[in-house]
């Protein structure tokens, strides 16, 4: 890190991210039932409460019987009795003698293999031919093959997928400790500004900051609350961020626009006197150069997202959205990363990280990454049609054509543990 700009408030984006996860730590539990656990994090480990499969159990519909038996295949045995999934077997298969029996069904005392169906052949006479001879244990799933009682099946930490809630509901966990999701409040801010509902006028710039980023964290499963628009005027501005600020209702504060320097950008000086400590307000990347960052006393969060909407989107993606994953208890913060090659060179003036918005294609070598088209911060277009961000080091000049680079992907429910890139200059 350097330390000159760090004292300037200039971070690279790693130390960024680092800075924000380490004030990322509001953090809440809660319980929630089975039905909706669905993409929640664990907070307590959870052990199975039986033995599964409760009892050797076949995995085939077939016929149980003794291995021995079958040893000089082709054999004739005797069907004593038929075990369907659910009955419990009522005699012993002795010598000479198989149960016809389905998947799930227990296997029966005396037998210790299954052979499926296909390798028999029904004799006239109702008795039932085995070509071929097994090894003991043939087809038959052992008791407590998947889950012993007793044993942590799902450690603390876990995040619910499908497949967890299949074992949660195999261990009848019907009620479940979770961590809660951060409350969110959104606020754009800008004079130029038309809101959603207001009659379009042809000088008005759209408020679509505020509409981006609710998406974005509703992509996460929160659901913001958005404050609307505020302003370029220092008192209304602080009596919208004192709302936003309020920890009973708020964890997270994010807010677009005025974080620059112009005269009319009162962001950063109205959340200082309203008691905030800013931790970073400028990060060596482009798109998003003006991004500050700042925490309250009792610690809450607050972003001042670049006005930008591309800008905006992107600083959300690098730094709000792996803090609200912490603070959800996620162990896996960072969107998934891919390595693609690019279609054509890209270029960068070098010393900012720089995110250009790609799509991806897929040929026999494996991904291709291709420019959206005009990279300026201002075409939100661009970010509606990309698959992911490519990240070029500040430290490069850019890439050639071919040249193999790390794409950030923009959507899907998979997350991994580390940015997947160096974000330093
Ligand atoms: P600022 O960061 O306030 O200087 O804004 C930078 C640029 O982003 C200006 O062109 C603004 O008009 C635009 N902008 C700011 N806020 C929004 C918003 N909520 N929706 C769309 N564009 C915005
Ligand atoms: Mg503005």
């Amino acid at each position: 890190m350097n330390s000159k700009n760090q004292e300037r408030g200039h971070l690279s984006v790693a130390d960024a991210q680092a800075e924000v996860l380490r004030h990322a730590d509001r953090r809440t539990v809660e319980t929630v039932t089975l039905e909706r656990a669905l993409g929640r994090v664990l907070v307590e480990d959870i052990r199975s409460n039986r033995d599964q499969p409760p009892y050797d159990v076949s995995a085939m519909d077939g016929f149980a019987a003794r291995s021995a038996d079958l040893a000089s295949a082709p054999v004739t045995l005797t069907v004593i009795e038929d075990i369907q999934a659910g009955d419990m077997p009522k005699q012993t298969v002795g010598v000479g003698q198989c149960a016809r029996i389905m998947t799930g069904a227990p296997v029966p005392r005396g037998a210790d293999a299954v052979i499926r169906v296909e390798d028999t052949q029904a004799q006239a006479d109702g008795r039932i031919e085995f070509q071929k001879s097994v090894k003991t244990g043939n087809d038959i799933r052992k008791l407590g093959e998947s889950l012993r009682n007793g044993q942590t099946v799902l450690a603390a930490g876990t995040e619910v997928t499908p497949g967890v809630i299949g074992v949660l509901a195999t261990v009848k966990a019907a009620q479940l400790a979770v961590f809660g999701r951060p409350s969110v409040a959104i606020l754009a801010t800008g004079n130029e500004l038309e809101a959603l509902d207001e009659p379009l006028d042809p000088y008005k710039i759209p408020n679509s900051n505020s509409y981006a980023l609710m998406g974005q964290v509703q992509a996460l499963g929160i659901e913001p609350t958005l404050l609307g628009i505020a302003r370029d005027d220092p008192e209304e501005l602080a009596t919208y961020l004192k709302r936003g600020l309020d920890h009973e209702h708020f964890d997270v504060l994010l807010v677009s626009g005025g974080s620059s320097v112009g005269v009319h950008d009162h962001v950063r000086p109205t959340l200082e006197a309203l008691g905030v400590t800013m931790r970073f307000w400028r990060v060596e990347m482009r798109p998003g150069h003006p991004v500050a960052f700042g925490t309250t006393v009792d610690g809450g969060l607050v972003f001042g997202l670049p006005g930008n909407p591309v800008s905006s989107m992107v600083c959300f993606e690098q730094f709000v959205l792996p803090a609200l994953r912490q603070m959800m208890g996620h162990r896996r913060l960072f969107r998934r990363t891919v390595e693609a090659r690019l279609a054509h060179p890209v270029r960068i003036r070098p010393g900012r990280t720089e995110f250009v918005r790609v799509t991806l294609e897929r040929d026999a070598q494996g991904y291709v990454a291709r420019s959206t088209g005009t990279q300026s911060s201002g075409v939100l277009l661009s970010m509606a049609v990309a698959d992911g961000l490519l990240v070029v080091p500040g430290t490069s000049e850019g890439f050639a054509e071919g040249d193999s680079a790390t794409v950030q992907l923009l959507d899907g429910t998979t997350f991994q543990d580390d940015a997947g890139f160096e974000g330093r200059v």
